[in-house]
């Protein structure tokens, strides 16, 4: 048994030993001298990150202390690793890597498959070098050139059910698209069948609107606190403006009550310039971007994420906001993703690093409209848990 004066004395050896480690801290990389911007600590300065473990270990102006790697970004944007929630990514394992050289550290395929086909969506999703996750598109073939809900029976609940249970590390929610090209008369009874699958595992449901057969006030009326609206400012017929250009006072108060709103830029009748700048003009801006992106987006006009957070910074967006939308908004989303969207210490350590170039950059919406900006995001590199990914160009 030790003394008391010897116990004291270890103490103090245990504590000297302590400090000394501090000092020696070893890091396995770290992040030099960039601008952090990270809305959930309303951090915006030039700080550098240390990550070890794979886990955000310091943030701080200037960190000390040896690194197996280091990446100098000067002049460059830190934020948490880019999250986004509208995409097919999961259709073929070439998707994620892309995506993660776009800064994309975590996504979600949004319907590509259904109840046929998710598995194969869901083993992409495992085996991406990033976090992926899926949502279950109602109709049991997922997405379909021609409308996979136009004829109703292939929305059938029990398989769908079937779906989540056999992919539930996986599957994060359930998609109905409801437009009337694929959807027709059926878009309120498919929309009700995926509130009546989601329900059973306290799921959200998102759901791409724009041109539908029913109104848009009857199908917001559907949705329940923490479900997504994708294709948010998605032009008439049922669009969230009325004929005048007014916002629906029932898109507000969807909005109160918890439904959430996301950008989803896409190719086709997903938004014009016109729809998003009306509103808004009016105060209704994203909670969160998507891209609805696939391995062809390059060459469109969403080409990758940074460039759809760009669209908003030249539409007046700050850049905070911007990131916010990028980042812990979309973290919130999905309880999957919890931890993410944030450089707090502590938290998974994953990092875009991006470049805001000046100059005159033209933005495209989906009816071949250009708005030219003075701001574009560019993806430099990315970390994802700890592991760095090199710049895509
Ligand atoms: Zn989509």
């Amino acid at each position: 048994m030790l003394h008391r004066r010897q116990f004291l004395a270890a103490s103090a050896a245990a504590a000297l030993l302590a400090n000394a480690r501090a000092r020696a801290a070893t890091y396995d990389l770290v992040i030099k001298g960039g601008r952090v911007i990270d809305p959930s600590t309303a951090l915006d300065g030039v700080r550098d990150v240390a990550i070890a473990g794979g886990r955000i270990a310091a943030v701080e102006p200037s960190i000390a202390g040896d690194a197996a790697d280091t990446i100098d970004a000067s002049g460059k944007i830190v934020t948490a690793g880019l999250i986004d929630i509208h995409t097919h990514a999961g259709r073929s394992k070439e998707g994620p890597p892309m995506l993660l050289q776009d800064a994309v550290t975590g996504w979600v395929d949004a319907g590509s498959g259904g109840a046929d086909n998710i598995d194969q969506i869901a083993a992409v999703a495992r085996g991406a070098p990033q976090i992926g996750r899926a949502l279950v598109n109602i109709a049991r073939t997922g997405v379909t050139a021609d409308g996979e809900l136009k004829n109703l029976e292939a929305a059938n609940v029990d398989l769908a059910r079937g779906a989540v249970v056999r992919n539930r590390d996986i599957v994060v929610g359930i998609k109905a698209r409801l437009s009337n090209n694929v959807a027709g008369t059926n878009d309120l009874e498919a929309l009700r069948r995926a509130q009546e699958v989601a329900s059973g595992f306290g799921i959200p449901v998102m759901i791409h609107i724009g041109q539908s057969y029913s109104p848009l006030r009857a199908i917001l009326a559907l949705l329940k606190r923490g479900d997504v609206v994708t294709h948010m400012y998605a032009p008439a017929p049922n669009g969230i403006l009325d004929d005048q250009g007014r916002l629906f006072p029932e898109v507000t108060e969807a909005r109160r009550r918890g439904v959430l709103f996301d950008f989803g830029n896409g190719v086709i009748d997903h938004f014009s310039w016109d729809s998003v700048e009306k509103a808004t003009k009016q105060g209704f801006w994203p909670d969160t971007f998507s891209t609805d992106w696939n391995t062809q987006s390059r060459t469109t006009g969403v080409v990758d994420f940074p460039n759809v957070m760009s669209k908003f910074l030249m539409l007046g967006m700050p850049l905070m906001q911007a990131v916010a939308c990028a980042t812990v908004n979309a973290a919130r989303v999905f309880p999957a993703f919890d931890n993410r969207g944030t450089l707090n210490v502590g938290a998974p350590a994953d990092v875009a690093i991006l470049d805001l170039r000046e100059g005159s950059f033209d933005f495209l919406d989906n009816y071949k409209g250009t708005r030219t900006g003075k701001q574009r995001l560019v993806p430099v590199a990315s970390v994802f848990a700890g592991k760095r990914t090199p710049a895509r160009a």
